[in-house]
């Protein structure tokens, strides 16, 4: 927990080496068509693959149900938003929204869901296993625009049968995700997310700017290796890097890890393979032993944290134990509490919220912004489940890489509060239980 006494800073001068995830972190969509995209293949493929009824197809696509964090209750075909205790703050049944009155009457005045309460305690007990299958934490872009779908299923499920004892939409909604993010599906055209991207990505990510190339050029000249750890495959990361920062994208890092399967990367043992770097695909039987270095230059797929480490503080001639790793990305259980809590490493949090409350002219309000579910961070003077894992595992949060590019590698990166975001608290944690929980 934060030492409510002392404000949190970032010193990038202290670390040794420093790693990014791609998406949503040094990658940036253009959210409002990403989010349609994704929206209607998932749609598409429930209507014409799960057999869902064709008045799926003619639902609208309302942009303010969509917020990243929203958790998926899948037996009861309710959406929950949580709050830094994981008491529920708002819920909606299908896209009604619950009353007080039924919260209680459906969790309990305690407003707990026990898969959630778990979800809590340790984020990575429900990742994989059975409460996997019951519920859903929807930490990205990727994931962001199930919500609807979800609920706009569970509407017309109950539109067919009355309300049905329990739902099995979300095993529905998981298969089709598998089926249109599974990478064997990239080249193939089964999956038409996939297919929609590789026709045209300018429409989707966003050119990154001179400024981030040059502010991860002076990271580079001022000593450190510099990682790049994502978990698309090679085929579609060179796909959206090429389109955000050009073809000689590669080249900006150190080493290239892909299809890192997040968060398990940073806590087993998997080995690296290599990658076949012009047909842009895993090389067959190219396995690592666990022991072997890593080579700066190179692109490699799988892998484990340890490995990586070690590798990179070989190249900078340190004893592993005082390396100093630090990572930015945006999910908060992938890239933040899961290296933070099991890896030993510092996270640096992106909450493009933020630009919300910071960019007048922020283009995605619409998008990221809701009045349904209320402020990313709190809702009625309770911090959510994010601005707690912020607060607590962040060393700082901002809102994009291009604001930590507008600082030096030798720079001190001070908040002016104890949770770490930058350069302020969100105003509607000002008054929070944040700060006394
Ligand atoms: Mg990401």
């Amino acid at each position: 927990m934060s030492d409510a006494t002392s404000t949190k800073e970032l010193d990038l001068s202290s670390y040794d080496i420093i790693g990014f995830d791609l998406d949503g972190t040094l990658l940036r969509y253009n959210l409002q068509e990403m989010s349609t995209l994704i929206y209607n293949v998932l749609k598409q493929h429930m209507v014409e693959q799960k057999g869902y009824s064709r008045a799926l197809l003619d639902k609208q696509l309302d942009m303010d149900f969509l917020q990243k964090g929203l958790l998926l209750d899948g037996p009861r075909g309710n959406v929950l938003k949580l709050s830094n205790t994981a008491t529920i703050l708002r819920a909606s049944h299908g896209t009604r929204k619950l009353s007080d009155a039924e919260i209680v009457a459906t969790y309990g005045p305690e407003r707990r869901l026990q898969v959630a309460n778990e979800f809590y305690k340790d984020p990575l007990s429900t990742w994989n296993g059975p409460a996997a299958e019951e519920m859903r934490t929807l930490l990205d872009y990727f994931d962001m625009p199930s919500a609807l779908v979800f609920a706009q299923a569970v509407d017309v499920v109950d539109a067919d049968s009355s309300q049905a004892n329990e739902y099995h939409v979300w095993q529905d909604l998981l298969e089709t995700l598998m089926h249109n993010y599974s990478r064997d599906h990239f080249g193939n055209n089964k999956s038409l997310y996939f297919k929609a991207m590789r026709a045209d990505p300018q429409r989707y990510v966003l050119r990154s700017s001179s400024k981030l190339v040059n502010w991860l050029h002076q990271l580079r000249a001022s000593g450190k290796k510099i990682f790049l750890l994502t978990g698309s495959n090679i085929d579609f990361a060179e796909l959206t890097a090429t389109q955000a920062f050009g073809p000689n994208w590669q080249q900006l890092f150190d080493i290239v890890a892909t299809y890192a399967k997040k968060p398990g990367f940073f806590t087993q043992q998997r080995p690296f393979l290599r990658v076949d770097n012009v047909a842009k695909c895993e090389l067959p039987n190219s396995e690592l032993s666990l022991q072997e270095t890593l080579v700066c230059g190179e692109v490699y797929s799988q892998g484990n944290w340890t490995q990586l480490h070690q590798s990179l503080a070989k190249h900078l001639k340190k004893d592993a134990g005082i390396t100093r790793g630090l990572y930015f990305g945006d999910n908060i259980i992938q890239d933040v509490y899961t290296p933070v809590q099991h890896a030993g490493i510092e996270c640096c949090a992106i909450a493009e919220e933020l630009l919300l409350l910071e960019q007048a002219d922020y283009p995605y309000t619409h998008v990221l912004g809701s009045q349904f579910w209320d402020s990313y961070f709190s809702v009625d003077k309770q911090a959510t489940l994010w601005s707690g894992f912020i607060a607590k595992y962040a060393k700082i949060c901002v809102s994009s890489m291009d604001q930590m590019a507008q600082t030096t590698p030798t720079q001190h990166i001070h908040c002016s509060n104890a949770h770490g975001f930058y350069p302020a608290l969100p105003k509607q944690l000002e008054d929070s239980n944040l700060l006394t929980i």
